[in-house]
């Protein structure tokens, strides 16, 4: 386990998907009724971007940064990324925001006194930081242990609604047969559930088995989204997003959002989105 979050933390595909993650979330807060947000791989939940790891690959620069300025947005962007926004909170006068939430840090910021997370970390140090960031919120319990065992632990929540992110770091050559096995399990005792799948777009072979499991299993509503902030060149340059049963608005709220994310985050030729069903509509 030698990856760690904090040299990433804010680049585009961080942007990426917590800007959907948010949109997620604040849909489930329409309603009073509680929800509940399993977070596999919660990571430490935020990030100094001054630390020494943010410093020294300045990912957050091509993402999160780029995000500084909001003036040529449209009304509905804003609108549609505020509550993401408002989840960084203020820039510094470099672009650099002070302190960069990761997923545990936007699901505890917008869910409300009603609802419950669970924050899974198997790396220590990485868990340490979360329970010390989250262990005083009587809403979250953050737990030392296999993202996916967890998973299997912890669904069905007694709420019956919510959302399971999936987000791991992909150090292992089949994360994503773990991924989709791990999900398919959960989706099995909970197929009602709101479920996101991060991968990073490195492999189009393994991308395709994944994308094409979803029909496979007979998993009714499975949304894929993509980013690409170039073609081609070194280094992550695309990145992906699976929603299974995504609200209603989310499609159309996700394109808006996408259109406006693929050239203000662009670092090449090819800058681009994508979102297609793959199973169900
Ligand atoms: N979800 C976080 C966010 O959006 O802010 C980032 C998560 S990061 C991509 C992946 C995390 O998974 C790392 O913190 C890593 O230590 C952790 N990890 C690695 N293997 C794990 C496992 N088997 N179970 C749970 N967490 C794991």
């Amino acid at each position: 386990m030698n990856y760690r979050h904090a040299f990433h933390a804010g680049n585009f595909a961080d942007v990426f998907k917590h800007a959907l993650l948010a949109r997620l979330l604040v849909y489930l807060t329409r309603k009073d009724a509680p929800f509940r947000v399993i977070d596999t791989h919660a990571g430490e939940g935020a990030y100094d971007l001054a630390a020494e790891e943010a410093e020294r690959t300045l990912e957050w620069r091509g993402g999160v940064g780029r995000l500084a300025d909001m003036s040529e947005a449209s009304d509905q962007t804003r609108a549609l990324l505020a509550p993401y926004l408002d989840c960084v909170g203020p820039f510094g006068e470099d672009g650099r925001p002070f302190v960069y939430p990761g997923s545990p840090a936007i699901a505890a910021r917008l869910m409300r006194a009603q609802d419950r997370a669970i924050f899974c970390e198997l790396r220590p140090d990485a868990h340490e930081a979360l329970r010390y960031r989250f262990g005083r919120d009587e809403r979250i319990k953050t737990i030392h242990i296999d993202g996916y065992t967890g998973l299997g632990a912890y669904v069905p929540p007694k709420e019956r609604r919510g959302l399971v992110l999936i987000d791991p770091p992909f150090e292992r050559t089949d994360e994503f047969e773990a991924m989709f096995s791990a999900f398919r399990s959960a989706y099995r005792k909970w197929p009602t559930g709101i479920y996101a799948l991060w991968h990073p777009s490195k492999d189009p072979y393994a991308e395709r088995n994944f994308n094409d499991a979803f029909g496979k299993n007979d998993i009714k509503r499975a949304l894929r989204l993509s980013l690409a902030v170039a073609k081609g060149g070194e280094g992550l340059r695309r990145t992906g997003l699976v929603v299974i049963n995504p609200p209603f608005v989310f499609e159309e709220e996700a394109r808006d959002i996408l259109a406006f994310l693929a050239p203000r985050l662009a670092q090449g030729e090819g800058a681009d989105f994508e979102i297609e069903w793959l199973t169900g509509e």
